[in-house]
């Protein structure tokens, strides 16, 4: 384990930085957002970014594709980006328990090439949430926040900054820092864990229970009264989904540039209306069938297909988020009964 002074950690972005670029939360006017760290830039001490980390592998839009025409021929042009190693400082052990989610999802076959790149080049430190939130409900999920995982793991405790490797790669990235680092035993991070842990099981959500749901419960909640109620106020924003360091659906569009045509993709949404529209029509036409396929996913649909694994981390952004405070503890709770009330 090595460890340095908060005060030093300039010094630790700085060596960061003088190998590969490094991004961080970053403060600002409406909260904090990942940006490339750069002499001067403040870490933010803030628990959650805005939009989570998934952004950096799973980009809110990328350019795929050209097509170039000429006469009857069509040239494609391969616009994918040369991804080189990146450093991401401060996730959260939620975000971070959404990647391994995400790579089932972009890592099976076929295996997305964009989003692959990207995972295999990013070093990640995550950070244990010293302070974690009301709205946080990890430990439903079995995350630990207070040893998030990553490539190197920090804990920050006293004034000092602790680091340990997690994976070679951490051990490799550590090393290179020792010029800014300096030995230490585990003493005072391991303590600083114990009192996050402590923290955790006094938050609000703490025995939020997952028990009542899971694989095989589909026909068991699909036709449930309560969805009715529960999805009366939805406004379709989808802000819900695109703060949502889980939800991966995409639209793929071409556009007519003047100069040709380009293939991007962009997030999309299964709140919005014309989500999975097709030849024939939309299958989902009410926002309540919309709605109910969001929570059905992460609770029922995903574990029922992923070995139990449910499509939630408990980050607690669509709480905060959401505009007319809808949200997955409230649909847990609806529709979980009384392990949950
Ligand atoms: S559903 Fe809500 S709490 Fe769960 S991971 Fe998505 S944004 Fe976070
Ligand atoms: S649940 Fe909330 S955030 Fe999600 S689409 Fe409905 S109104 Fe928007």
């Amino acid at each position: 384990m090595r460890k340095i002074s908060m005060d030093s950690l300039s010094a630790l972005f700085e060596a960061i930085s003088g190998t590969m670029p490094l991004f961080l939360p970053v403060d600002g006017k409406e909260g904090a957002s990942y940006k490339k760290w750069e002499p001067g830039t403040e870490y933010s001490k803030a628990l959650n970014t805005n939009k989570s980390a998934k952004d950096f592998f799973f980009p809110q839009v990328e350019n795929m594709m050209a097509f170039k025409t000429e006469g009857k021929n069509i040239e494609v042009l391969d616009l994918k980006e040369d991804v080189g190693p990146f450093a991401i400082f401060g996730v959260r052990a939620c975000d971070l328990a959404s990647f391994s989610i995400l790579d089932r999802v972009f890592l099976s076959d076929p295996v997305d090439s964009f989003y692959k790149a990207r995972r295999d080049n990013a070093v990640i430190i995550s950070v244990a949430c010293s302070r974690p939130q009301e709205t946080c409900f990890c430990s439903a999920f079995s995350i630990d926040a207070a040893a998030p995982g990553g490539d190197v793991e920090c804990v920050m405790a006293d004034g000092m900054v602790y680091l340990e490797a997690k994976t070679e790669k951490g051990e490799a990235f550590l090393k290179n820092l020792e010029a800014v680092t300096e030995a230490s035993d585990e003493r005072a991070a391991e303590a600083e864990q114990a009192k996050i842990r402590e923290r955790i099981e006094k938050l609000p959500l703490a025995n939020l229970s997952t028990d009542a749901f899971g694989g095989g419960k589909t026909m068991e909640y699909f036709n449930n009264p309560l969805w009715d109620e529960l999805s009366a106020n939805c406004l379709g924003c989808g802000t819900c989904t695109f703060v949502c360091p889980t939800c991966q659906c995409y639209d793929i569009k071409d556009y007519n540039t003047g100069k040709g045509v380009q293939r991007f993709r962009c997030w999309d949404s299964c709140m919005y209306s014309d989500f999975t529209k097709m030849a024939h029509g939309n299958i989902r036409n009410s926002q309540k069938e919309r709605f109910r396929q969001r929570f059905m996913h992460k609770l029922v649909y995903f574990p029922e297909n992923n070995e139990g694994i449910f499509g939630c981390v408990g980050c607690g952004r669509c709480l905060a988020k959401c505009p007319i405070s809808m949200n997955i503890v409230k649909v847990m709770k609806t529709l979980g009964g009384a392990d949950n009330a």
